[in-house]
């Protein structure tokens, strides 16, 4: 198995999902056409670009954003949904392998993602269907002791957020016999994640951002001033912003072998009754387990559980989605046996090797984002603000990531999809075995 190398593998229009299915009206947005240009171009409308774009625009400066499908088209839009706070690598694993002064800065950073995400929200009135609380579900004892040591660790660096749960306690958020306990999150939540993209573009916009779409950049020029290519046009800027994360492919090849795409799959299930909803999940948290191949699972405004888990290195798509993750959400709530699965569907996100993202500059002028490796809603808004900042001057947030030294995948670019699918199995194992 080798991954996909193709840069833009689908026709422009949104994934099948349940959240295409429900989205807020939005308005067609024209293509990049001859020659524009603009202070600061932003590629791609996915978290990462349209919270840099956004900041931006508050704060006065000419900004364009430039998608190559639709706003909210990549993972932004397809995702679980789910406020998660902290990054996928522990702040432990941060502080082992660069340094307890970087921990404390990051640990320091990283809870701010939802507040700029609630922030956002409030300000521009954006109809997305938030809701408070998120669960860590645990297994074993050992992935209880693991809880506990995160929990700790949190503390250490000001975050008072969370509750131990036992398994007496964590029914009262998800009703499933399989999990032994877990930890509650107050200030994690989820949200309609595609509704929300569509409503940051619509604040860039009413503060005078351009937001062009089906423009696919397939050339990028970073000097002397950076311009970037289209089928129909080219955008000349003074500054660049590349937020094309895993389906950026290999347009920008000095960012191709930092990250890898995966995919992960998520269903929908139809309506259920609402007290059926509310048996599964009584407390409204959306809830991710703690192993390495994880499910995460929450219920949507009109009471349908979305379903995730799943994980293909490469990021291709499996042909049965739902056959892939059914058994998964029927494992956790087995009278969902015969529910009717309306939605199905797959997105790909871009994953670093030691799993914490990515940012720097490629050039005086053109700067980039990406690598949450499947926890980037609320990391996304982060980096989208540390850039703008640092695009405005204030380069404090960006010194802490820029220099992180980034580790490539072993096995080069062919072979470390199946290296780490080896890798994954292992942990899959471990999983299984409770270990
Ligand atoms: C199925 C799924 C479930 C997930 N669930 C969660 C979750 O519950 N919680 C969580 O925290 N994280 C989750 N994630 C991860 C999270 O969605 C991502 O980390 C985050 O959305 C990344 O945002 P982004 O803007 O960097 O990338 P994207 O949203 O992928 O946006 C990149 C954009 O760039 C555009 N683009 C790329 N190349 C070009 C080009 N050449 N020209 C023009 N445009 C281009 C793309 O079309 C795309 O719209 C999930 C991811 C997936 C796929």
């Amino acid at each position: 198995m080798f991954e996909v190398t193709q840069s833009y593998p689908e026709n422009g229009e949104h994934t099948g999902s349940y959240y295409a299915a429900s989205a807020n009206p939005s308005p067609k947005r024209a293509a990049v056409a001859g020659r524009i240009d603009v202070d600061v171009a932003v590629v791609g409308a996915g978290f990462s670009g349209l919270s840099t774009a956004l900041h931006l625009a508050e704060r006065g400066h000419q900004v364009a954003v430039i998608e190559g499908a639709k706003v909210g088209w990549g993972a932004s839009g397809r995702n679980g949904g789910q406020i998660v706070n902290g990054l996928n690598a522990g702040l432990d694993r941060i502080e082992k392998r660069f340094g307890r002064e970087k921990a404390e800065a990051i640990g320091q950073l990283v809870q701010e993602g939802g507040n700029i995400i609630r922030e956002k929200i409030a300000t521009y009135h954006i109809d997305c269907d938030l809701k408070p609380l998120n669960v860590f579900a645990a297994y074993t004892s050992n992935h209880m002791r693991d809880l506990e040591a995160k929990k700790a660790l949190w503390q250490r660096h000001g975050m008072d957020d969370h509750v131990m749960l036992d398994k007496h306690e964590l029914r009262d958020h998800v009703s499933s016999d399989v999990y032994a306990g877990g930890m509650l999150d107050t200030t994690g939540g989820h949200l309609h994640p595609l509704n929300l993209a569509l409503g940051e573009a619509a604040a860039i916009e009413s503060l005078g951002g351009r937001i062009y779409e089906q423009s696919v950049v397939t050339q990028i020029t970073h000097q002397p001033t950076p311009v970037i290519t289209t089928e129909h046009g080219t955008v000349h800027c003074k500054t660049l912003v590349l937020c094309g994360n895993a389906y950026l492919g290999s347009t920008e090849p000095a960012l191709t072998s930092r990250v890898m795409p995966v995919s992960t799959q998520i269903i929908a299930t139809e309506p259920l009754d609402a007290d059926t909803a509310n048996a599964l999940l009584p407390s409204g948290a959306c809830i991710e387990d703690v192993r390495y191949i994880l499910d995460y699972f929450r219920l949507s405004a009109d009471n349908r559980l979305l379903f995730g888990g799943g994980t293909v290195y490469g990021g291709t798509d499996p042909a049965d989605v739902e056959k892939k993750l059914r058994p998964a959400m029927t494992r956790v709530f087995p009278h969902l046996a015969n529910v009717r699965v309306e939605h199905a569907w797959s997105g790909n996100f871009a994953l670093s090797y030691s799993r914490v993202p990515q940012m720097g500059k490629l050039a005086p002028s053109v700067y980039f984002a990406h690598g949450y490796s499947g926890h980037g809603v609320t990391g996304s808004h982060l980096f989208g603000r540390i850039l703008a900042d640092a695009i405005d001057g204030d380069q404090t947030g960006f010194a802490i990531f820029e220099d992180l030294p980034w580790v490539p995948f072993p096995g080069g670019r062919r072979l470390r999809a199946p290296y780490s699918t080896l890798g994954s199995w292992w942990y899959g194992l471990r999983d299984k075995l409770g270990v």
